[in-house]
């Protein structure tokens, strides 16, 4: 018989049956979960038998006891991971997107915690017995500390925006610069919200240069809205112009339209004072002419995920009375941290308590200090063949925040063969640690080190290393 024409065994048939490895999968981790046990084992053995379909007849089976078995493990184990779960922030971006943007205080998580276990006054007035309003408490303290005359909040910013265009210019137009037509990342982009609100948007001026002629020639009787929108993530520079808030709101009056602001990054404690851009106070917005300002609620108010909206009473009762605010309510747990984080800045607290704030606030020598004694902790773990130095550096706000705009930080720097490696096992701790690689070097930045992340990110650190010289 030819041997080229001998027909070999299909390889497939070797693979274990399921029960096989699912109880081999269950003597080596008893503690994983039955449910993910089993879809572990399903899918490893679907992915191999996949392999092995494509396979040479000669590869063999992956080992039931060795690479299948680990194979399943890694499946099942990141089937009952927790998401989102807590990492260490080493990278020095205070408002990471990915990250979850701001974290909330201690005070704020706890207010949440309560507001989730327990039955509360939520749309309840306890006075009358009667049906109260959930924003109730939460509008009247940003109308406190802002000035405005009214306050809303919705889910996010986006939802804001969308919210106050489809109440202000449903079916009519919305004039907005083309330099301010931004894209705010997970490839979300302002015009695109704009037009899902039943607008037409009418983009004036170019890229770098808008002028105030440019809105006054677009203004038509179908013109419902003078937008403003923050650049966020990206600066213009050279030769540039744009209309100011204040210029836009002049041309609002002359024509009685509304200026609305989308500033994305919004605080309600004034930092101008201490070094931070002032054009991020949303109260001053209003003041300078905006009759509509909106905000997240995480990025550097430092609360939950929320669409803070402030503005004149008449704007604000009209979203109110929008069908969409139902739609894009805030829900009772962001309420809660909301209440909380507005609360802070009322008290004066909000500097020492919010953590965004506290990180922005930290003096380069206090960092500095955290960035030594780390170094030491560190220097402890990788032993005398690495090298843990500490050095300054640049950190950035992050989160769509106030783009061009740095802070000087400090970092602990290791260097290493292969800093990408290393990385790579430090995201995956038990406590997983984010840090930067830049040439050649493994960097840590103490200014997005939360209370005690010193603990987690020494022992994630031990363990990659660990692995890395195995
Ligand atoms: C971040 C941002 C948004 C979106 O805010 P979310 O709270 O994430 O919905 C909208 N507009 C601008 C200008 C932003 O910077």
């Amino acid at each position: 018989m030819d041997p080229s024409r001998e027909v070999k065994p299909d390889p497939r048939r070797a693979l274990p049956a399921v029960d096989r490895l699912l109880s081999a999968l269950r003597a080596a981790h008893p503690d994983l979960p039955g449910w993910a046990a089993r879809e572990a084992v399903r899918r490893a053995l679907a992915s191999e038998r996949e392999r092995l379909a494509g396979a040479e007849a000669s590869d063999r089976v992956a080992d039931p006891q060795g690479e299948l078995l680990e194979a399943a493990a890694a499946r099942a184990f990141a089937l009952c991971g927790r998401h989102p779960r807590r990492v260490v922030n080493a990278t020095g971006t205070v408002l990471h997107t990915n990250l979850g943007r701001a974290p909330l205080a201690p005070g704020a998580a706890a207010a949440v915690a309560a507001a989730a276990a327990c039955y509360s006054d939520l749309e309840m007035d306890l006075a009358t017995g009667e049906r109260g309003d959930r924003l109730a408490g939460v509008a009247e303290k940003l109308v406190l500390i802002s000035g405005a005359e009214a306050a809303f909040a919705v889910n996010n910013n986006a939802a804001a925006l969308l919210l106050a265009l489809d109440t202000l210019a449903r079916g009519r137009e919305v004039i907005v610069s083309r330099g301010e037509l931004v894209e705010i990342g997970g490839s979300f982009r302002v015009p695109e919200i704009i037009e899902r609100a039943g607008v037409r948007l009418v983009d004036v001026g170019t890229t770098n240069r808008t002028h105030r002629g440019d809105y006054e020639r677009a203004i038509t009787p179908q013109t419902g809205v003078l937008l403003k929108v923050h650049r966020s993530n990206f600066e213009l520079r050279g030769f540039v112009a744009e209309v100011t808030l204040a210029e836009l709101a002049e041309l609002g009056r002359e024509r009685g339209l509304p200026v609305v602001e989308d500033l994305g990054s919004g605080t309600l404690v004034d930092l101008k004072g201490q070094g931070l851009p002032a054009e991020a106070y949303a109260p001053a917005r209003l003041q300078l002419g905006a009759e509509v300002v909106c905000f997240s609620g995480d990025k550097l108010l430092g609360g939950p995920q929320a669409g803070i909206l402030l503005g004149s009473a008449r704007c604000i009762e009209a979203l109110r009375a929008n069908p969409l605010a139902r739609a894009l309510r805030l829900d009772k747990l962001s309420l809660a941290a909301l209440d909380w984080t507005l609360e802070a800045c009322l008290d004066g607290r909000a500097e020492r308590e919010i953590p965004v704030l506290r990180q922005l606030l930290q003096p380069a020598a206090a960092l500095e200090m955290r960035a030594r004694q780390l170094a030491k902790r560190l220097a402890a773990v990788a032993g005398s063949t690495l090298q843990a130095t500490v050095q300054p550096d640049r950190a950035v706000v992050g989160g769509g925040s106030l783009p061009g705009f740095e802070l000087d930080s400090w970092v602990v720097a290791l260097e290493l063969k292969d800093p990408e490696t290393v990385a790579t096992r430090l995201r995956g701790a038990p406590v997983p640690v984010l840090a930067r690689v830049r040439g050649g070097r493994l960097l840590f930045d103490v200014r997005t080190l939360l209370d005690d992340d010193e603990s987690a990110l020494e022992a994630a650190l031990g363990a990659a290393l660990r692995t890395a010289l195995r």
